[in-house]
């Protein structure tokens, strides 16, 4: 056994191991709240290879829906596992790109600080990641900090990235090891192979990291001769080979691993003493989830994204996830219908598809792709009394719809859409015009967490019952105060403003005389919704499309 320092941090790095789309986000996560479980201060950073400085100018098609964090973080949505897993909020520290690693390195030589040295790879890189991470821990004075490095071992991307964990490990800090491997069943013979787990952990080796579990990731059971195997030709103890086979519920995992026992087999190996895991609340919300039998149809309103053949729903996972924690929290199974809002401007009788769901959900997005299919979504659901609830963009064209269709409006238009819309209910508002002057587009964007100030007796107020809550945004433009007004005297109701910010709205909503459950946001409630505590948003949509 290696020797540890006491009472120091410990860091858990774990890799990827024969192809990417493991779950390697949601594994990390789950062994983060078997400790949090067990009574340690734990976080998680997520490492993302690309040269990007953070997530927020890729496209959802790339790397699915980006997170968005409190401090106004763009980043991967693994940190929306992280968030959901561990009930923590986390930083934009809690990203590390290479394109951060660098433009930092490339400063301080820009600036002199380097004092004529040549900068390299090794050490100067390797040290930035190795500052990042270890500045993290120290400010947030975590016991466990879990470090997932993104794409697999042997890809290029990553190899710096690797060689930083290796330091700190031959610099006797307490680190250990987990790879996250892939154990493929060859259809044509049947049996499951450990060949390229095998091959993974080798090229692991020749970066000089021995892992110290190793999580098999499969369709189907790992059965023992598969176990003795991996453990003899990776050098991994046969009990530290933690089977991680498909389940239907991702919520299960953290359950799964700690049938097996990781958490404890994490602290033996750190020699720390042994402490119970406390998984109850989970296991409950687990039993609730898979036992809810009655359905509930969701139809969800956006412009899809295809990939080739595939449909990535990756883009909206945490609207998807929000729904879950909220349908469970209702006792129902929700379904989800993926309608594509074109389909609805080409044809406008296929809006009937809407009389076979429950609610209807417009999500967050950008551009004018499928806009009016959405607006005629929205409006059949306004008119039919069908439950809708509209996020972000979702919200704003709630709000055109309103203006055209009740105000009188016919020339209403987000200036997203129409940069020269006659009615622009939606528009920048006069100092990001500003800044577009001095070409400065990118700073626009509202980012992170604000107050909402909540109007008493209305639909928000009732969901949320507080006067003050905080939520996330993501967003350029707004509801434009010159129509306020307008919107007022015609019915709409804003029921949620800026605290900070005057005469921003930041919530919609029609009067429940009028509609038994019609709302929009400005915000993306998805982001604060937890599986032990949905967000009330979701909640009360839920549980009207039931009623
Ligand atoms: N495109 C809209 C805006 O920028 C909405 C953004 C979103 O839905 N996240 O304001």
């Amino acid at each position: 056994m290696r020797r540890y320092p006491k009472n120091k941090p410990n860091y858990i790095f774990i890799s990827g191991g024969v192809l990417s789309g493991l779950g390697k986000g949601i594994t990390t996560a789950s062994i983060g709240r078997i400790l949090k479980s067990k009574g340690f201060k734990v976080t998680a950073i997520k490492i993302d290879p690309y040269i990007n400085f953070d997530a927020g100018t890729l496209r959802p098609t790339e790397h699915g829906e980006v997170w968005v964090t409190e401090d106004g973080g763009e980043i991967d949505q693994d940190l929306g596992h992280y968030e959901r897993f561990l009930g923590e909020k986390l930083s934009k520290n809690n990203n590390i790109t290479t394109g951060q690693v660098y433009y930092a390195v490339i400063t301080r030589e820009r600036a002199g600080s380097y004092l004529g040295k040549t900068v390299q790879p090794i050490p100067h890189i390797t040290d930035e990641i190795k500052r990042r991470i270890t500045t993290l821990v120290e400010k947030e004075r975590v016991e466990f900090v879990l470090i997932e490095i993104g794409g697999t071992i042997g890809a290029y991307e990553n190899v710096l990235f690797i060689e930083a964990a290796r330091q700190m490990n031959y610099e006797g800090r307490r680190v250990l090891f987990v790879h996250v491997s892939y154990l493929p069943v060859l259809g044509s013979v049947g049996e499951m192979k450990t060949k390229p787990t095998q091959h993974s952990v080798k090229a692991l080796q020749g970066l000089g990291i021995q892992p110290d579990f190793i999580i098999c990731r499969s369709e189907q059971e790992l059965d023992e001769p598969r176990r003795e195997k991996i453990a003899l030709f990776c050098s991994v103890n046969i009990e530290d080979i933690i089977a991680n086979p498909d389940v239907k519920n991702i919520y299960e995992i953290p359950l799964k691993l700690d049938e097996q026992k990781i958490g404890d087999k994490i602290l033996n190996k750190l020699a720390l003493q042994a402490k119970k895991s406390n998984l109850s609340d989970w296991k409950k919300f687990v039993e609730r989830m898979n036992n809810a039998t009655k359905e509930v149809k969701i139809g969800i309103v956006g412009k899809y994204f295809d990939v080739g053949k595939y449909k990535l729903r990756d883009s909206y996972i945490s609207v998807i996830e929000a729904i879950k924690h909220a349908a469970t929290a209702n006792d129902v199974q929700p379904k989800m219908m993926w309608i594509d809002a074109k389909d609805f401007e080409e044809k406008e009788s296929k809006l009937k598809i809407l009389n076979g769901v429950d609610g209807i959900i417009v999500p967050g997005g950008f551009g004018s792709g499928g806009v009016e299919g959405k607006i005629l979504a929205i409006k059949y659901a306004r008119v039919n009394e069908i439950p809708f609830l509209g996020l972000c963009f979702g919200f704003q064209l709630a709000v055109v719809e309103y203006a055209r269709n009740i105000c009188g409006l016919e020339d209403a238009n987000t200036t997203e859409v129409d940069s020269g819309a006659k009615i622009p209910v939606v528009d920048f508002l006069p100092w990001q015009k500003e800044l577009i002057k001095q070409s400065k587009y990118g700073a626009t964007m509202r980012l992170g967490a604000q107050v909402i100030r909540i109007k008493r007796n209305t639909l928000a107020w009732r969901l949320y019952g507080n006067d003050r809550v905080i939520e996330r945004f993501r967003h350029r433009y707004e509801i434009n105060p010159k129509y306020i007004n307008e919107f007022e005297t015609h019915g709409f109701i804003f029921s949620g403003e800026s605290e900070k910010d005057e005469e921003i709205m930041q919530i919609g909503e029609l009067p429940e005389h009028k509609h038994k459950f019609f709302i929009g946001t400005q915000a993306h409630p998805e982001f604060t919704s937890q599986p032990l505590k949905p967000n009330p948003l979701f909640n009360g949509f839920i549980s009207a499309s039931i009623r």
